[in-house]
């Protein structure tokens, strides 16, 4: 959770998530997280009259430290997306989506939505609240179910549009206002695939920021229906085996997680 926002002190020791256009700073030769005091790195951003303590990490504090287009754009390179850290670092993948996530909040609640007037930032919690007419916001957290269905010794597939060309995985979308979880997850399954699951099981959640996600992982098996495709969303999607795996999501995000306890049971049902 945030604490609250600080006044920027040279003194301060923590990991610093630079976070710029969708990328974080991972500056070179070690494309580490900077970790240390602020005037000890020589980090070449000028830091901005406040910085916003997200979290601890290793039992050192975690900073959100904004900075301006221009900083960005002269140090681009040394900038990576968030792809970058959960395959690279995984263990600091948490801290920096919730630093994206938090940094995409501010960037975005500037002015009242129901008003127009300029937002102030409470600092006990994090949100922005409007003074003239107490509208009240909270980051955006979007929650997104996603599900790996098994039928005996095989599991469902399927390639995106938006998947990188080759790679598969399984169904997942938008939970809808006024929806549960699951009964998002008997939709989604209908509308991308055409079949109907049975025997939903939680298997756990990941957040996601990209750019404010929250994956909500289930287990289902198929009840019945033939395969028919949403176009719009999935190129191609089959039922396959373990001995003709196509390449599918890594094991870092919850589809590769969800995937390989499928794996387990399709073992078990050969
Ligand atoms: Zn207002």
């Amino acid at each position: 959770m945030i604490q609250h926002s600080i006044n920027f002190k040279q003194e301060l020791e923590g990991w610093w998530c630079v976070i710029a256009n969708h990328k974080v700073y991972l500056p070179s030769p070690n494309n580490n997280i900077p970790c240390g005091v602020f005037s000890d790195l020589a980090m070449p951003f000028t830091p901005p009259e406040q910085v916003h303590e997200i979290g601890v990490f290793e039992g050192v504090t975690v900073y959100l430290l904004q900075i301006t287009d221009q900083e960005f754009s002269q140090h681009e390179t040394e900038f990576f997306g968030f792809r970058t850290v959960l395959f690279e670092q995984p263990d600091k993948f948490e801290f920096v989506a919730r630093a994206f996530q938090v940094d995409l909040f501010l960037r975005t609640h500037q002015f009242c939505g129901q008003c127009g007037e300029k937002m102030t930032l409470i600092d006990w919690e994090l949100a922005t609240q409007c003074k003239p007419c107490n509208h009240r916001c909270y980051p955006r957290i979007s929650p997104c179910i996603i599900v790996a269905i098994r039928n005996k010794e095989k599991i469902l597939l399927a390639q995106g549009v938006h998947h990188k060309p080759g790679q598969f995985s399984i169904i997942a979308g938008f939970v809808e206002s006024g929806e549960t979880l699951e009964q998002a997850v008997h939709r989604e399954v209908g509308e991308e695939v055409g079949i109907k699951v049975k025997n939903l099981k939680y298997f756990g959640s990941q957040p996601w920021p990209f750019p404010h996600s929250l994956m909500v992982g289930y287990t289902a098996e198929y009840d019945s229906g033939e395969l028919v495709l949403c176009e719009k969303e999935i190129l191609s999607a089959d039922w396959y085996g373990l001995d003709n795996m196509p390449s599918t999501a890594p094991i870092q995000s919850i589809a590769g997680q969800l995937i390989a306890q499928t794996k387990k049971m399709m073992k078990l049902a050969q």
